[in-house]
């Protein structure tokens, strides 16, 4: 049996068993009917959207130039630009945090939170990085995933198939069977009602809530704002109603100034399909009002209490590597991942934690080490398509190219 020792942990890696169990695991999703019927819907539209939405804002692919320099030189610049972040959220009376690995932000989290508490919850790949919402459970929480699709595969014990459309392999046939589980009644296959049943159930949930958890797709470092784009208006609810609002999210989403963070959304938005979102949040601190005698105070209608959790986790080893820091310009728009040869048979089946190739340099960096993450990594086709979609140009091919070199040659990366 082939085993990989790893250098500097008594961590063992099973990499013959890793490869036959991924395998089957591939060969089980490319057979599997619901993920191609789910997927050829997903990708047809995805298509059709984005033609569109590209022909109506021309000025997108320019835009998209001047995000690739907004990225890298806020990934050259990252550690000033973390501090002047944490700065403004404390000068806007929230509580700032770094988490130099999961663990902290676990532990952070648990500190700020207690148990026997209420949390609604905004879809976050880093919240699965961390595995944020199986352990606040297991402290002993009730937590709700509010976003529609995390729903669902909380309902069902799955992990997410796409980063933005987590549930994209159910079909809604599936999905009418697991809620009629749930509800304890029978919901028709017909997506409106779906949609309804959830949007019923969450709302006494949104307002009994302790707290609410969001992730955010960019920071302003001298503002303090966190921009938070969404369609169904969950992470509002989640963020608005609960006495405290945490926000998740990895040192890589930093970036200089509002200015910059507005372009970044832009962008992340119309290379995820939208030529607008339906709501885009701007959080800067607790609610407040000056309303009485012009005195501030804090915890008006919104939460009394804000916190920010920096992530790291992997992603300043990954800055640190020049072959590997472009991964970080990842936008997260999915984009690559519709366009993914591999993706359009297996959909996230594709990945562990982060799918498709970006995300396989992803895990490699915050989810698992070179070893583990193997199967993945010679997985990709490296055929080049993701580069084409990805307004960030990064070339996944490449560093996939690059982590074979380092498999083959027995380097270690944790
Ligand atoms: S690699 Fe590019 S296309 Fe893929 S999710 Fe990231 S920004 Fe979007």
């Amino acid at each position: 049996m082939s085993v990989f020792q790893k250098a500097n942990k008594n961590e063992t890696v099973d990499l013959q068993k890793n490869f036959t169990d991924y395998s089957k695991e591939l060969d089980r999703a490319s057979e599997d009917n619901n993920i191609r019927t789910a997927i050829s819907r997903a990708v047809k539209a995805y298509r059709e959207t984005t033609a569109s939405t590209m022909e109506r804002y021309p000025h997108t692919p320019d835009l998209a130039a001047e995000v690739r320099e907004i990225k890298r030189n806020a990934i050259e610049h990252r550690e000033e630009l973390l501090n002047q972040a944490m700065e403004s959220v404390e000068r806007n009376h929230g509580k700032a945090f770094y988490a130099k690995d999961k663990d902290t932000a676990l532990m952070i989290a648990s500190e700020i939170i207690g148990k026997g508490k209420i949390i609604v919850k905004g879809k976050s790949m880093l919240g699965e990085e961390l595995h944020l919402r199986e352990y606040l459970e297991n402290e002993g929480n009730e937590v709700w995933e509010t976003d529609l699709g995390e729903f669902i595969l909380q309902l069902k014990k799955e992990r997410p198939m796409h980063i933005l459309s987590p549930a994209i392999h159910v079909p809604r046939e599936k999905v009418a069977e697991v809620f009629s589980r749930f509800f304890e009644r029978e919901i028709e296959p017909d997506i409106a009602k779906e949609v309804e049943a959830v949007r019923e159930f969450m709302r006494e949930k949104y307002f009994n809530a302790d707290v609410g958890i969001s992730g955010a797709n960019v920071v302003a470092a001298d503002t303090g704002a966190f921009v938070i784009i969404e369609n169904e208006g969950n992470v509002r609810l989640s963020t608005s109603a609960a006495q405290a609002h945490i926000v998740f999210v990895g040192i890589e989403k930093v970036v200089p100034t509002f200015q910059d963070a507005m372009k970044v959304a832009e962008v992340t938005w119309r290379y995820a399909q939208y030529p607008v979102p339906a709501y885009v949040s701007i959080v800067t601190g607790p609610s407040k009002t000056g309303d009485i005698e012009k005195v501030t105070t804090y915890g008006a209608h919104g939460p009394k209490e804000f916190y920010v959790i920096f992530v790291d986790n992997g992603r300043s080893a990954m800055a640190e590597e020049d072959d590997f820091k472009q991964a970080l310009h990842c936008l997260r728009c999915g984009g690559c991942m519709y366009e993914c040869p591999v993706f359009q048979v297996t959909a996230g089946t594709f990945g562990e934690t982060y799918l498709g190739g970006i995300g396989t340099i992803w895990d490699v960096f915050v989810a698992g080490g070179l070893e583990k993450t193997s199967p993945m990594i010679y997985t990709c086709l490296r055929c080049g398509r993701c580069v084409e979609r990805c307004g960030m140009q990064i070339n996944v091919p490449a560093m996939i190219g690059e982590l074979r070199n380092r498999l083959t040659s027995g380097q270690v990366m944790d």
